[in-house]
């Protein structure tokens, strides 16, 4: 139902809104999203919209390359759920919450062969079965992928689905508020970004699906508009927990290129995709050295992200990098024809751009590419604010310090049925949106959304938009230290007052998104910067180089929510510990086999 409110109609009165009243509101539409409604369409909930900022299809996950783990065993057997969690555990060193990993790991056999049945164009093993390759810091043969892919090819699948079963979407929506008083979610407010239109969604139930916040870094593989921490913000927002913020993935190749170079600038830190490594990829410095022998003898290139990527760091620092500011991945040792068939995708890319993979290597350079971090959730994936969930990149909890390739996908479809089963079993029509959130929360939210459009303010949106990002990387980068990150924090509180005056066009202007997105960087960027701060320990992705060992004492998770009085207030819990069957499989000690990629 959509009314239009005529609440104000000149300038001493508030700005109009039309209210959408809908059972659940799912903001975003990526896997997460997508997969939450078909199981909520499924288990006969119809009364829902989901919400996105791009048209229909189109979500940050399509950009995912490499693939999705789950445990078919069809290449390895002897894999399991069970040594999948162990090695998801391992990896995250044992940050992680073992009954989110457990959720995840467990569900994933059923969810490949659902989205194999829903029409995903899987590669194929020779007999015809979901083919598996090795990614790195897996024991098993377990990441199922579509060419390089994969997650174009899922969003695409999930999204027939959701069109078979008429799941209402609307495109093109950004959601800047949620409506909460603290404990209880009433909805979402927003504008239309095609026609400026502001909109008030009455929903007792609300899915943050909204993405992660690795693009608050100024060299990222995500695109400029997407994960800039709208998903944490906004839960933050309304009174729920943001959980191990600073553990940040940065990938440790995206493209080093020539900055200042027009073909080239565009294409900086994207990623090359990690199936590159998978398939036999050998990285080497200036020099010619195979330089992962001196970082990680037996894992060599497969070593984890973090290893990877903070190696290639120090070849640079060390100035045995390219002039480019990175190293060399080279898989011109495989021929052509394998290539091509492999890694279609990237063989193409640097085909265009005059590099061809078969007989030249390509540069790389670590890159900001997953928040481990995020929402607080529980084993539903709601948050601590009755009925706001949150899954898929904006939640925390499975990946812990780091997170294993091909395990996000993973995450955002069972994480997507495990909530909408537990939405399906309690919902009972639209949420009762009291008067006293509509008039206290909602219109001086859309009074502030006026006053931003249009302003004549002393500064740039998108100059703002990337002091952030550069205070992150200088401030909040692969090696940080207590000092630095103290100077972050305090450079970011003068980036406020910046943030506050912007010069931003009308609300369908890119800059009004951009302005709206200011305020959640801020929010996504302190939560990093403090968790790093608090952090003195160095574990999986977060190094500090003023506390450069693990500290068993520091196996906690650290929260931040909003103080009553405004300000992050912030505290650590210690991790639980994993089922027995998770146990066995960690005692069991399973290794990658190497020499099975060669
Ligand atoms: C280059 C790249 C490659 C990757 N490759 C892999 C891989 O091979 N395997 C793997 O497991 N993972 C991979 N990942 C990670 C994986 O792609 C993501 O974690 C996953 O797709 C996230 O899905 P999601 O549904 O949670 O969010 P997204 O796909 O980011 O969707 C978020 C949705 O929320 C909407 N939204 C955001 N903010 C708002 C707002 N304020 N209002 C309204 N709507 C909003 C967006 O429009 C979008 O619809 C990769 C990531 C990158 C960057």
């Amino acid at each position: 139902m959509t009314n239009r409110d005529t609440a104000g109609s000149d300038e001493t009165r508030l700005p109009a809104y039309d209210r959408v009243d809908v059972s659940v509101l799912v903001v975003g539409a990526g896997a997460a999203g997508a997969r939450t409604a078909i199981e909520l369409a499924e288990r006969g909930v119809d009364d829902v919209l989901v919400l996105g900022k791009r048209n229909h299809g189109d979500a940050h996950t399509t950009w995912a390359r490499g693939g999705i783990n789950g445990a078919l065993g069809i290449r390895d057997p002897e894999d399991s759920w069970a040594i999948h969690a162990a090695d998801t555990l391992n990896e995250g060193h044992f940050l992680n919450d073992p009954a989110k990993v457990e959720t995840v790991t467990e569900q994933m056999p059923e969810r490949l062969r659902e989205l194999d049945e829903w029409g995903m164009d899987f590669s194929r093993t020779e007999d015809g079965e979901i083919d598996q390759r090795y990614f790195g810091a897996q024991s098993f043969r377990r990441t199922a992928f579509a060419g390089d892919h994969t997650g174009e090819s899922m969003l695409d699948t999930l999204v027939a689905r959701a069109q078979e079963l008429s799941v209402p979407y609307r495109e093109n929506v950004m959601v800047t508020k949620l409506l909460s008083d603290g404990e209880q979610l009433h909805g979402a407010v927003g504008f239309d970004m095609d026609t400026g239109d502001f909109l008030l969604f009455n929903a007792g139930t609300v899915v943050l699906a909204a993405g992660g916040y690795a693009a608050i870094y100024n060299r990222h593989t995500s695109r400029d508009d997407e994960n800039n921490g709208d998903g944490p913000a906004l839960a933050y927002d309304a009174g729920a927990e943001l959980m191990d913020m600073e553990f940040v993935q940065f990938h440790p190749t995206g493209m080093a290129v020539d900055e200042t170079d027009p073909e080239w600038e565009p294409w900086s830190g994207r990623l090359v995709t990690e199936a590159i490594r998978g398939e036999g990829g050998r990285l080497y410095n200036a020099e010619g050295e195979r330089f992962m022998e001196r970082y990680s003898p037996d894992q060599m290139e497969l070593d984890a992200r973090d290893v990877v990527a903070r190696a290639i760091a120090k070849e640079v620092a060390e100035g045995r990098g390219t002039e480019n500011g990175g190293v060399y991945l080279d898989i011109s040792h495989r021929d052509e024809a394998f290539i091509r068939e492999r890694l279609p995708r990237m063989y193409e890319r640097f085909q265009e751009l005059g590099v061809d993979m078969a007989v030249e290597p390509v540069e790389v350079a670590p890159t900001a590419h997953y928040g481990m971090g995020g929402v607080a959730v529980d084993e539903y994936g709601e948050t601590s604010v009755d009925g706001l969930f949150a899954i898929g990149e904006t939640m925390a909890g499975v990946h812990g310090a780091n997170r294993l390739g091909g395990n996000s996908l993973a995450e955002t479809v069972a994480f997507g049925v495990v909530a909408g089963e537990r939405i399906a079993g309690r919902v009972d029509g639209p949420g009762s949106l009291p008067d006293s959130v509509v008039g206290g929360v909602a219109e001086p939210h859309f009074a502030d959304l006026a006053a931003l459009a249009g302003r004549d303010g002393a500064y740039d949106v998108m100059d703002v938009f990337t002091d952030i990002q550069d205070l992150l990387w200088d401030h909040a980068g692969i090696l940080r230290d207590g000092e630095s990150l103290q100077a972050g924090l305090d450079a970011l509180d003068d980036l406020r007052w910046k943030a506050a005056d912007l010069d931003v066009g009308p609300v369908t202007s890119p800059s009004f998104e951009f302005a709206v997105d200011v305020g959640f960087m801020l929010t996504a960027a302190e939560a990093v910067l403090r968790g790093a701060l608090a952090r003195t320990e160095s574990r999986g992705a977060h190094y500090r180089t003023d506390h450069a060992e693990t500290d068993p004492d520091w196996q906690r998770n650290i929260y931040f929510e909003r103080a009553d009085l405004g300000g992050m207030t912030g505290h650590t819990e210690p991790v639980s510990t994993p089922s027995q069957a998770v146990q066995d499989a960690l005692d069991e000690g399973h290794e990658l086999d190497y020499h099975q990629l060669e």
